[in-house]
């Protein structure tokens, strides 16, 4: 936990979410500011910040993140009609919190490749 980052502060309550899913591993929340009818955002637990970050101890923690988001799809409805899943890193993708996460976007038909 590192007490400066947001989505630490929203694994542990201090910072009041919207959660849809939570595990030993894994949370998912709704974005705040929903980019589709359906964004939710998926985090690790542990404040995990950059993909360049990561290592071989952390594969499987990240292919949890991309299961439970189907899973959390098919829980919300969208996993029939498609459903993106997006993971922003660095300023040209405009990355804006430091804690990895997966933006599950659904609920219409999605444009563009972001
Ligand atoms: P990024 O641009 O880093 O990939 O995505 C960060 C996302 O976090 C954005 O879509 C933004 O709307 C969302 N976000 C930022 N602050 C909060 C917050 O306090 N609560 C929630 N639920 N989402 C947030
Ligand atoms: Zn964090």
């Amino acid at each position: 936990m590192d007490p400066d980052c947001l989505f630490c502060n929203i694994v542990s309550g201090n910072i009041p979410s919207t959660e849809v899913y939570r595990d030993d591993r894994v949370m998912a929340f709704l974005d705040i500011v929903p980019a589709a009818p359906e964004h939710i955002l998926v985090i690790p637990a542990q404040h995990l910040t950059f993909l360049r970050t990561a290592d071989e101890s952390h594969e499987t923690l990240i292919g949890h993140m991309a299961l439970m988001a189907d899973r959390i799809a098919s829980e919300r409805g969208i996993r029939d009609s498609g459903y993106r899943l997006t993971v922003n890193q660095g300023p040209d993708a405009g990355q804006q919190v430091d804690h990895l996460h997966m933006h599950l976007l659904g609920g219409q038909k999605l444009g563009g490749v972001a």
